[in-house]
């Protein structure tokens, strides 16, 4: 038998016009009725694609209504001070994102009058924005048909297709984006469904639709085949590989870290400091604390080592997260100041509960603000 070529592995796959009737027709009636699908404002749509990187639907919908009810357009975004943008995007993470959209809105108002851009390169050149969140703006916006390729339409591609290679490797990458290009301009080439006259343009539905479906039904563990609008042609579904596929490297494995964090009291006042500008969560708030990894320290060492005091520290909580590839134990500690003439080390504040309540913390802090204020 002759060695099966790559041409013949393409046979095996659906053209990409004959997938996209199924995948309009199921937007259509299947589509989640989320908040930002309710507008076509290409700044609404920005927010919301850039809240959603990284961070799950159920959790963004709260905090982008918030967002468009206190900074509904890009002028208001451009006037606001860091500390409330700071504040609005609190317990997101990953606070490069919110520096940048307001960056971008700076951008927009000095080389675009203040009107979101219309075009692909001018929205690419936007602090933040890379070519899947061009390709979303611009796609559910303006109907323009440009290719989105993010984790869950990877998912759903290296399926159907039946693609074996490796998506973060630079030709498999590379097909896909071909393979999203091919999907999005046979859409744009389509008829609009019949089935709801209420579903957005033809390349706005079809790049929703492939996130959709990658979200819903074509999930990493347990794809409901069964109610996929594309099973037919699938080829992972005919050939029994939906398992296997996307064929993804194994990420790193997350590295423990572990930080001594006070919280000091003197008066109905609690001592805070502001993280400097330009490191990680910038100028956010946070009790103070040092890093113990493998120093073994008992916190009374590391409080005289941060602090320049001796004093005696007693268990508050423990608080873990994740951040990226880091796995996070905050162990913290309440500590009575010693005196009133004690002086605190620079860059920190004596502020009382409302005041700590008002400020942006970083969302681990914010756990360990919320124990203290309920008496935890
Ligand atoms: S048939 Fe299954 S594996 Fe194929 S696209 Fe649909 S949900 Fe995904």
């Amino acid at each position: 038998m002759p060695p099966q070529t790559s041409s013949s592995k393409l046979r095996r796959s659906p053209a990409p016009h004959s997938l996209v009737p199924s995948l309009l027709d199921w937007f259509a009636i299947a589509a989640r009725n989320l908040p930002w699908r309710r507008t076509l404002d290409p700044y609404a749509i920005w927010v919301s694609e850039i809240m959603l990187q990284q961070t799950q639907v159920k959790t963004v919908i709260p905090y982008w209504e918030r967002w468009m009810r206190e900074l509904p357009d890009v002028a208001a975004l451009v006037a606001a001070p860091e500390q409330r943008v700071l504040k609005l995007w609190e317990g997101l993470g990953y606070y490069t994102r919110v520096r940048n959209l307001q960056k971008a809105a700076q951008q927009i108002v000095a080389q675009h009058a203040g009107h979101f851009p219309r075009g692909f390169d001018a929205v690419l050149a936007l602090p933040g924005v890379g070519r899947y969140t061009a390709g979303a703006i611009t796609s559910i916006a303006f109907n323009a048909p440009n290719p989105i390729l993010d984790g869950n339409v990877i998912r759903v591609l290296t399926r159907l297709f039946g693609i074996r290679g490796n998506p973060r490797e630079k030709t498999t990458n590379a097909q896909l984006w071909l393979l999203a290009t091919r999907l999005v301009q046979a859409a744009a080439d389509s008829q609009p469904s019949t089935l709801n006259p209420q579903l957005p343009a033809p390349c706005s539905a079809l790049n929703q639709s492939l996130m959709e479906l990658g979200a819903t039904l074509c999930t990493p563990q347990n794809a409901q085949c069964p109610q996929c609008p594309v099973q037919s042609l699938c080829a992972a579904h005919r050939e029994g590989r939906v398992g296997e596929l996307p064929n993804l490297s194994p990420r790193a494995s997350a590295t423990s870290r572990e930080f001594h964090t006070f919280v000091m009291e003197r008066g109905g006042k609690f001592l805070v400091t502001q993280r400097p500008a330009g490191g990680v969560n910038a100028r956010l708030w946070e009790f103070p604390n040092l890093e113990v990894t493998g120093l073994r320290l008992a916190p009374e060492t590391s409080a005289k080592q941060l602090l320049q005091v001796t004093i005696r520290c007693e268990p508050l909580c423990e608080v873990k997260h994740t951040i990226t590839r880091y796995r996070i134990t905050q162990r913290v500690f309440r500590v009575r100041w010693p005196s009133a003439e004690a002086s605190v080390p620079a860059h920190t504040r004596w502020l009382c509960m409302p005041e700590l309540h008002a400020l942006p913390f970083t969302s681990a802090h914010r756990r360990i603000l919320c124990r203290v204020a309920a008496g935890i």
